[in-house]
């Protein structure tokens, strides 16, 4: 496997485990890469919750999904990924995150540590066992970087019998490269 940025990594962590997905989760649809990819990597039946606080950013996911017609296979929820809870009560094979804010959007509409937070401790419960979260985390600009640095606490004190963590980065790029982060659940306890 060649090395590649965060996102395709994040991509190359999750795909062995979408061809048997049943719900899958993008916690920010942003513009719809994410959401594009695990749409048209999941089972024909199964569907891709896409959550984002900003019309904009679902309607420029709604039109790459049409693009390439698989709009049938996501909901587009306009709400924060805090609440995710109120939109789903089945287990989720997969969940991505891609923090920060809309690209070519308005930079201070981003995702925050609190939310961010909030969203992580309500997706872990839903995970299957086996299920696997990814987060990339943005620390190259300072709100980023705090959001990095809380999200890493986050993670770091979760259960090692119920979840494993991992962290990967490139080492020897500039400007404080994308961190993902990697959350597989191995146990219920
Ligand atoms: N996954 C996207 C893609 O493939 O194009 C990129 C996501 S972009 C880096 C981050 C997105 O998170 C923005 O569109 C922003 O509106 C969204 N966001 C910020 N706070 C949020 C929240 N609380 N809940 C859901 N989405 C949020």
């Amino acid at each position: 496997m060649e090395i590649a940025n965060a996102v395709v990594m994040a991509q190359r962590f999750l795909s062995p485990r979408l061809a048997a997905a049943s719900l899958v989760v993008d916690a920010t649809a942003g513009n719809g890469k994410d959401t594009l990819f695990l749409a048209g990597n999941i089972p024909h039946a199964a569907v891709v919750l896409a959550f984002d606080i900003q019309q904009q950013a679902l309607s420029k996911t709604h039109e790459i999904l049409t693009k390439y017609g698989l709009e049938h296979k996501v909901r587009l929820i306009l709400d924060s990924h805090a609440h995710i809870t109120k939109y789903i009560n089945q287990p989720v094979d997969a969940a991505m995150f891609n923090l920060g804010y809309l690209p070519g959007g308005d930079h201070a509409v981003s995702t925050y540590p609190d939310a961010t937070i909030e969203a992580i401790s309500h997706t872990l419960p839903l995970l299957r066992t086996g299920g696997i979260v990814t987060i990339v985390a943005y620390p190259g600009y300072d709100h980023g970087r705090l959001e990095c640095q809380v999200v890493h606490k986050y993670l770091a004190g979760l259960s090692q019998n119920q979840f494993a963590v991992a962290c990967w980065s490139m080492v020897n790029q500039k400007n404080s490269p994308p961190v993902l982060y990697i959350i597989e659940k191995i146990g219920s306890e």
